[in-house]
């Protein structure tokens, strides 16, 4: 089966300190593997440079703009979104910036992730890998990210949630039934109408499954969530990693369409061409 009916909207540049590739690569593989469209949505700029090292830097978002152009010109078959993947962060100098962010260029979408639980803590760093201590621990980090998640849900202001099940990275998960967890952050997507990824990077990392969970993947399609599915990619060769397998678990949950965005306006595509 072919890649046609797919978009992959999670794509990385250098630009963040972490990425490897320039956007014409990565554009150039996707026109490779038939992939229908794709989009970029390096990890934002924070309002503060020295916030951390994983980053864009305020003065580089011109330079990211540029690239995704370039990659336009590049490769004119494949159209090609820009998007922003965006720290939820709390705090009146947060949402201050989040707003902000989101008039410094004409979006087709804006992914919100959640990787901070406490300033300076961001979870899925494996420098705080000794803060998974113990069974109390590993529960105390789920409650404080999925309360988070659910709050990133419900602000409204993103189209497409990340990498919902990201504290189960090094594969911790606390004991018993997940879904009090998932619950609220369903509940909140549905109200404000995001969109939920499957995201295959989950499949390269200790985990080595998908995020997130197919449990939760059948509570979105329950709650009538809109999905994409996207790579996550770091580097040119992972664009539309492991997209096949991804659209059969999607296809085996239920679903039948995934979301398409531009201009932040969705429509939704069915899953096979
Ligand atoms: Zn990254
Ligand atoms: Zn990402």
């Amino acid at each position: 089966m072919s890649l046609s009916s797919l978009a992959d909207y999670h794509i990385h540049t250098p630009l963040c300190r972490h990425a490897k590739g320039r956007p014409t690569e990565y554009a150039r593989i996707a026109k490779d593997l038939g992939l229908a469209e794709i989009g970029f949505s390096d990890h934002s700029p924070a309002a503060e440079d020295g916030f951390d090292d994983w980053r864009m830097r305020r003065a580089e978002m011109p330079i990211y703009l540029a690239e995704v152009e370039a990659a336009r010109e590049a490769v004119p078959e494949l159209p090609i979104r820009l998007g922003l993947e965006v720290d939820y962060l709390e705090g009146s100098s947060h949402e201050q910036w989040m707003d902000e962010l989101a008039t410094l260029a004409p979006f087709d979408y804006l992914i919100g992730s959640v990787h901070y639980i406490a300033p300076g803590w961001d979870i899925d760093n494996p420098m705080w890998i000794g803060r998974w201590s113990g069974e109390a621990e590993v529960e105390e980090i789920w409650d404080a990210y999925w309360g988070l998640y659910a709050r990133c849900a419900a602000s409204g202001r993103f189209d497409i949630l990340a990498h919902p099940d990201l504290p189960k990275k090094f594969g911790h998960r606390p004991v018993g039934d997940l879904r009090r967890f998932y619950e609220p952050a369903i509940a909140a997507a549905r109200e404000t109408g995001a969109a939920i990824e499957i995201n295959t990077a989950g499949w390269r990392k200790e985990c080595a499954e998908q995020y997130p969970t197919r449990e939760f993947l059948g509570l979105m399609l329950e709650a009538e969530i809109p999905l994409t599915i996207n790579s996550d990619a770091h580097q040119p060769s992972e664009v539309g990693a492991e997209f096949e397998r991804a659209r059969a678990l999607a296809l085996e949950v239920g679903f039948t369409h995934t979301a398409r965005f531009s201009g932040r306006e969705r429509t939704l595509v069915p899953l096979e061409a």
